[in-house]
């Protein structure tokens, strides 16, 4: 039997539609919720997810601001023009688009921003938040993944989860979701022994490597659900996840596709997060 697919658009459908009526409210009670996208340079990738980013806060209604830097700019002048967002009222996230050019200090940056207006989830308050499973935006690809197991009833609680990658963004808050609700987590990455085996303990398992069709039929215990994070660029520029595409199909129970699966979810938690934001500051929540 083929596995099933965990469809990611259906899901962020689900997710814009309950947001609608919050932006809505806020609207008509006070005024929209605000997000500013701060672009640095000229990252091809990065201009199509912010243009996205934009493009679904027009759609639900959310107030969206550009600010489109030269990759000159020094770590200073941007955290001049942060400070100026985190003292604007109508401007409930701010989100720095990564990669920054290698002069700028990252770190710096991502601690500049207020953490109640951190959308992303990057702050170390918000990082501490999600350790200590207290309320604050949550990083927005593992947060639409739960929102995608949840919506699915995927089981987790008792379950064996594996997530392969252990990067800020998404292998170390995907972990630590999976945690609170009561998986049982291995962490993998580059060094860990015997991969395949612990991947295979994996009644969920998570893929988030950034390696083209990494994950083969010997990686994924058969049945297993298991969610493909991986956007890789091939060379005729379709896209191709961490899981390889037929072995996935073959020996799991349920998977997310490349493309379609985790990627809609990711814009959809970053306006969850903008609108939880706004509630916050207007005290509407
Ligand atoms: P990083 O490069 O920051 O992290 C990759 C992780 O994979 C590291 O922890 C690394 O281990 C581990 N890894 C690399 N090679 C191996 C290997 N051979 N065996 C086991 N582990 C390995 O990537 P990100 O977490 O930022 O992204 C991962 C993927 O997800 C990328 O394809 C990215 O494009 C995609 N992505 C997709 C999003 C979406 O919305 N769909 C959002 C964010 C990311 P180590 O720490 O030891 O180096």
């Amino acid at each position: 039997m083929s596995a099933r697919v965990l469809d990611g658009k259906w899901v962020r459908d689900q997710i814009l539609s309950e947001l609608r009526p919050r932006v809505e409210r806020i609207t008509r009670d006070h005024r929209p919720p605000g997000l500013a996208v701060v672009l640095v340079g000229n990252d091809p990738a990065s201009e199509i997810y912010v243009r996205n980013k934009i493009r679904t806060c027009g759609e639900l209604g959310i107030y969206s601001e550009k600010l489109a830097l030269p990759d000159t700019i020094t770590t200073g002048d941007l955290l001049g023009m942060i400070e100026g967002l985190n003292q604007r009222n109508e401007i409930d996230g701010i989100l720095v688009q990564v990669p920054l050019p290698p002069h700028v200090d990252k770190h710096r940056i991502l601690l500049s921003v207020l953490p109640d207006k951190d959308v992303d989830g990057f702050h170390p308050v918000n990082i501490g938040n999600l350790v200590a499973n207290s309320s604050g935006s949550k990083a927005c690809t593992p947060a639409g993944i739960m929102e995608l197991l949840r919506r699915y009833e995927i089981p987790i609680a008792g379950k064996n989860a594996v997530v392969v990658g252990r990067s800020d963004i998404v292998g170390k808050p995907m972990a630590m979701l999976l945690l609170h609700q009561n998986a049982t987590v291995t962490i993998c990455h580059s060094k860990t022994s015997n991969l395949a085996e612990e991947c295979r303990r994996g009644e969920i398992l998570v893929g988030a490597i950034g390696k083209p069709a990494f994950l083969t039929t010997e990686f994924i215990r058969p049945g297993a659900t298991v969610i493909d994070v991986g956007t890789n660029r091939q060379a005729d520029g379709k896209l191709i996840g961490d899981v390889n595409p037929d072995d996935v199909k073959a020996v799991a129970g349920a998977y997310t596709p490349v493309p379609g699966g985790v990627g809609p979810l990711t814009i959809a938690m970053l306006m969850a997060n903008t609108v939880q934001a706004a509630e916050h500051h207007l005290c509407c929540g």
